[in-house]
């Protein structure tokens, strides 16, 4: 299976009952800015290069972002920045992402959520992280020949990517690298060249309305990594 097929079966996944009523009942209403237009209210697959040198983990769709869209970070506050930024570092077409037939492409570069159903208050539940957790594998293990860098978007992305990363055989150091904006890991594996995960604050709200992430913080990072693929 490729990373098409991974798609289409993440794309019907029922396997967590809290998420699939979240995510259909939040398609089911509607916000009212939105009300004339059509909701995914599906999981939500990965978007972007089929051979990326660089993975961008995320933490979960936004209810009314990705779970509208169908498409990973857009249509929401998070992904006007981010893909602002991929765009300025050079890792995207576009600087906007509006919705899922705009023609954005990214370069060298693909962009997962960890969780693929938009969660209440953005907040997966520890159970729900680990069900959904095998997609990602599949997913990594797809771009694998491909990918030298991870950016983990907040904690949450990059506690998930040292679990995938070492499920996947790659060596996570001890004791466990910690997350922080700028923070870099190698993760090193016995038949090829290995990772580096990059630590980014995730382009939430909470983060760019109170100044913890700015524009160039993010450009930093997101420039960090194109430099590091490009090696
Ligand atoms: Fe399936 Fe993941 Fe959605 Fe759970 S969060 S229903 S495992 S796609």
């Amino acid at each position: 299976a490729g990373l098409h097929d991974v798609g289409a079966g993440v794309s019907v996944c029922r396997a967590c009952p809290r998420l699939v009523t979240w995510r259909e009942d939040v398609a089911h209403t509607k916000r009212r800015s939105f009300a004339g237009e059509p909701y995914w209210g599906r999981p939500i697959p990965g978007f972007g290069a089929e051979h990326p040198r660089i993975l961008v983990v995320g933490l979960a769709p936004a209810a009314n972002g990705a779970n509208r869209t169908g498409r990973v970070f857009t249509g929401d506050r998070s992904g006007d920045w981010l893909f602002a930024s991929l765009h300025r570092v050079g890792l995207a077409t576009q600087g906007t992402s509006v919705h899922a037939d705009d023609g954005l492409e990214l370069v060298d570069t693909r962009l997962v959520a960890t969780v693929r159903c938009a969660p209440p208050a953005n907040k997966p539940t520890p159970e729900e992280r680990d069900t959904c957790a095998p997609w990602l594998d599949r997913e990594v293990a797809l771009v694998a020949d491909s990918v030298r860098v991870v950016v983990a978007l907040g904690s949450f992305g990059w506690d998930a990517a040292l679990r995938t990363y070492r499920r996947a055989g790659h060596v996570v150091p001890v004791p466990k690298p910690r997350f922080g904006h700028g923070a870099e890991a190698h993760l090193a594996h016995q038949d090829g060249p290995g990772v580096t995960l990059l630590g980014c604050y995730h382009p939430s709200q909470q983060n760019t309305f109170t100044g913890t992430l700015t524009e160039p913080m993010l450009d930093q990072v997101l420039g960090r990594a194109a430099a590091l693929a490009r090696m």
